[in-house]
């Protein structure tokens, strides 16, 4: 017969702790509901109840693909970000909480008249939209050189009923033309070629395109801050996200490309992981 939800979930989490996954509880969670169509509070306040047996062999097939490592976010096909439920594949990047902090820093960046504004390597969309659903009087415009990720994201734009952000294939600045932003933002690659951080958890499973950039990690970054100012109207900002020990290499390049409040920020754990500045209206 069938566990109850309670057993079905002590069961998963004891597999899954045992595959090394550091959210065991969370991702057992998950795909319960998952499979059962409902939300998490469903599991508490029906802790008793024995699930049926479709159900069971359902939940079963989840958490074995967890336990051979598979990202839940793919398990699902979506991930949460900001306040937007976003459909996920293995074409892109799986949006991360503390991209949030990108998101944070770009709204406090865009003054009230703000009218534009350009997320480069957009992946599902996770940065744009949530700055479009925050600042619907604002155009954006999401790129990204995956022809995969930019369909991705339209259908994100789509279905979160987000009219002012329009997606285009674009390997970075490529195809924008003479477009000009009040705001750059992007979360690029930034992970260095060889890092034994790609052999470990869900980043196996992840596109190395959006991951790796260079030696140093720092190419594709090192092109956006140079390339990026005719994109960026007077006194317009670029924020990028990027690795907790790349602040003071990142604050040295704005520096030499003569952007002006240049700044790092911390995110919650304490970790350098934004970094911004503004373009210098007198060149
Ligand atoms: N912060 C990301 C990670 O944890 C790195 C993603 C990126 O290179 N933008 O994998």
């Amino acid at each position: 017969m069938s566990p109850t939800i309670a057993h079905a979930l002590a069961w998963a989490k004891s597999i899954l702790a045992s595959a090394g996954s550091d959210s065991p509880s969370t991702d057992a969670r998950l795909l319960l509901a998952h499979v059962l169509g409902k939300d998490q509070t469903y599991l508490y306040t029906w802790a008793d109840k024995i699930l049926s047996d479709r159900t069971y062999v359902d939940f079963q097939h989840l958490v074995n693909a967890r336990q051979q490592g598979e990202p839940v976010a793919y398990l699902l096909g979506y991930r949460d970000f900001w306040t937007l439920r976003l459909a996920v594949n293995p074409s892109t990047l799986i949006p991360r909480p503390e991209t949030e902090l990108l998101v944070e820093h770009a709204l406090g960046r865009l003054s009230e008249d703000a009218s534009s504004l350009c997320d480069l390597g957009t992946g599902t969309g996770a940065v744009a939209l949530a700055l479009a659903s925050e600042r619907p009087d604002i155009s954006v415009t999401g790129v990204d050189k995956v022809a995969g990720a930019v369909q991705l994201a339209r259908q994100n734009a789509i279905v979160n009923q987000l009219i002012n952000v329009q997606f285009l294939q674009s390997d970075w600045f490529g195809a924008l033309g003479n477009s000009q932003f009040n705001l750059i933002v992007s979360n690029p690659p930034y992970v260095e070629e060889g890092s034994p951080y790609l052999e470990e958890g869900d980043v196996r499973f992840e596109p190395r395109s959006a991951l790796i950039s260079g030696k140093d990690g720092l190419e594709d970054i090192r092109h956006i801050i140079g390339a990026a100012i005719p994109y960026l109207q007077a006194k317009g900002w670029l924020l990028l996200e990027h690795g907790y020990q790349q602040g003071k290499a990142i604050r040295g390049l704005f520096a030499h490309y003569g952007y002006t409040a240049v700044e790092t920020v911390q995110d919650y754990a304490g970790l350098d992981r934004v970094t911004m500045g503004q373009r210098n209206t007198c060149e």
